[in-house]
């Protein structure tokens, strides 16, 4: 140091102890000591370096409007005391009024400084007389606090006191900001983990640029993590689905493109093994330079959920089910006679063949033919128990690509017996370009079934020539299929059209009203739409549209 920085000789032997000093201060910092420790052993340095000087460190309140007590080892309590608290303003001392005015005050003499008319008799009774404060500063220019020096005769600073203030203001900014900054965070997660306790949801915060992370209590024990294990971005990798890191990777790039919140619902692996079905919500934070802050999270715990969708979707088709027998039960008719007319052409041609055997003429000719038709006819039969077991059997029913003039076609021959007996017309118009659909076939009966049912239902009263049902398709565009089934009978409940999909709305005396629910909720979960209306000419039109499949990747006809 030369006679330029206004430090005297006898100063240089002092500036080794004081750098180390600044030196262990910085670490105290850089460990998040405690503030009170770290501001009281930059005052006590201070104090080393000059004789007779006695520093202090107030700081700010929250509020912006008080000082608060921050370090003053070796000031008379009762003054320390007396000044914390004190309001800050233009006449409070040096302390009150270097904060206000965001300046070094000096304050050569208390007795005759103005400033100090309020605190004359205090500092006198503690043995003080000059009094030097300097506003401590924030990086982004907020006060934070003061520096004070304190001296027992009346002088302002010399130029080595000068520079202490300066390492002294600068050393408390960064102290002081630091755990600011840590209070703030710790605050926000505090406030973050109540929320995501109460609320059943899981909180954290990834910061890239350390890779770290923070999540709440909850959020800890939704993942799979310990109360204290270190987080970093890989140990959220590790516990997504092994088939989903790519999507939800995905998802994170895209939040980061267009700056929007993003949502990806997938699931997580806990390491004893077990799936949990997670939406995370999320958005990045940037600063002012376009740096990415932190990732911050929400994650919500879906497995409850799906399970009772799950036991929805389970209690829907047992329901489904259910009333595919009923739907059996009314069409008895059609199924003993389905059954019996095979078994009949059986026994006839069984019965012809042996009696070519009794008479001894075997014609090969005839023989062959009549096992045909008995082939033939066991196969129908076959067909018939297989269409019954189908529309009885649990569980769920798998999809495939389906034509729906196809699958009328098998309907209408399903009830074909009931439709003879009822003495009812059943006309049918296909359009041929009718596009695919992809559906379980089972569920598509059960609908088409019960249209007719309820269409054989309402022509009943009417004498048999008019009884007249028409089953068409119509291609909508090549995007979705539609089947009408439009009936010359009654017409819907009048004021009621729409009743009729209601649970147990049934007109009919041994109704269940059920039949246009259930049959509505399968045609929604093929995404299609199913309606009635009154027709124009009388009578009721009922109408499902259901969407075409994709379109085969192969060429059909190939
Ligand atoms: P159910 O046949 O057991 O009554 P549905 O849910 O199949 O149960 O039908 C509910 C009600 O809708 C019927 O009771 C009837 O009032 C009305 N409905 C259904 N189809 C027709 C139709 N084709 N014409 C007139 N009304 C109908």
């Amino acid at each position: 140091m030369s006679e330029r920085d206004g430090i005297g000789k006898g100063h240089r032997e002092k500036e080794e102890p004081f750098y180390a000093g600044q030196g262990r201060i910085l670490e105290m910092i850089a460990a998040s000591a405690p503030l009170a420790d770290i501001l009281t052993r930059i005052v006590l340095l201070m104090e080393a370096q000059t004789d007779g000087l006695r520093c202090s460190i107030l700081l700010l309140s929250n509020d912006g409007k008080h000082v608060r007590h921050g370090a003053a080892p070796n000031l008379p309590e009762a003054y320390v005391k007396a000044v914390d608290g004190l309001p800050i303003g233009p006449r409070v001392g040096s302390c009150g009024t270097s904060m206000y005015l965001r300046k070094q005050v000096v304050t050569t003499d208390v007795l005759t400084d103005p400033l100090w008319s309020d605190y004359r008799d205090l500092a006198k009774s503690c043995g003080l007389r000059a009094c030097w404060s300097t506003p401590i500063i924030s990086s982004h220019g907020d006060v934070l606090g003061s520096f004070a020096m304190y001296r027992q005769e009346p002088r302002g600073p010399n130029p080595e006191e000068t520079r202490l203030t300066e390492a002294a203001t600068h050393i408390a900014s960064i102290a002081i900001e630091r755990q600011q900054g840590h209070s703030m965070l710790r605050e926000r997660e505090a406030r973050i983990s109540l929320a995501a306790e109460s609320a059943d949801l899981a909180f954290w915060v990834l910061y890239p640029e350390q890779n770290t992370a923070w999540m709440s209590e909850k959020g800890r024990a939704m993942y799979g993590f310990t109360p204290h294990e270190l987080l970093t971005r890989e140990s959220f990798v590790s516990r997504i689905h092994p088939d989903e890191p790519a999507a939800v990777q995905a998802a994170f790039e895209q939040a980061r493109a267009s700056q929007q919140t993003f949502e990806i619902e997938h699931r997580i692996v806990l390491p004893y093994g077990k799936t949990r079905w997670v939406i995370t919500r999320g958005r990045y934070l940037w600063d002012e330079h376009g740096n990415v802050l932190e990732i911050i999270c929400v994650t919500i715990d879906l497995s409850a959920q799906k399970q009772s969708d799950l036991q929805l979707q389970v209690q829907r088709e047992e329901l489904a089910r259910l009333s595919r027998i009923a739907l059996m039960g009314e069409m008895t008719a059609s199924l003993g006679h389905e059954l019996n007319q095979p078994l009949a052409a059986i026994a006839n041609n069984a019965a012809a063949a042996r009696r070519f055997f009794d008479r001894g003429q075997i014609d090969p000719a005839i023989l062959k033919e009549l096992l045909a038709d008995i082939t033939a006819a066991s196969h129908r039969a076959g067909e018939v128990i297989n269409g019954i077991r189908g529309m009885a059997r649990k569980g769920k029913s798998t999809r495939s690509r389906l034509n729906l003039n196809d699958v009328i076609r098998d309907t209408l021959r399903l009830v074909r017996s009931d439709i003879l007996i009822r003495e009812t017309a059943v006309v049918t118009d296909f359009d041929s370009l009718l596009p695919d659909v992809e559906a379980a076939p089972v569920q598509i009966q059960q609908v088409l079934l019960n249209l007719i049912m309820n269409a054989l239902d309402a022509v009943e009263a009417l004498p048999p020539a008019e009884r007249r049902i028409i089953i068409s398709t119509r291609s909508l565009k090549g995007k979705s299929a539609e089947v009408s089934v439009r009936d010359f009978g009654t017409g819907l409940p009048a004021d009621r059209a729409e009743k009729v999909f209601d649970h147990f709305f049934s007109t009919k005396a041994e109704g269940m009203g059920m039949g246009l629910t259930i049959a509505r909720s399968i045609v929604e979960a093929h995404a299609g739409t199913l309606g009635a209306e009154d027709a124009e000419a009388g009578g009721a039109l009922f109408f499902f549209h259901l969407p075409a499949a994709q379109r085969l990747p192969i060429n059909k006809a190939a």
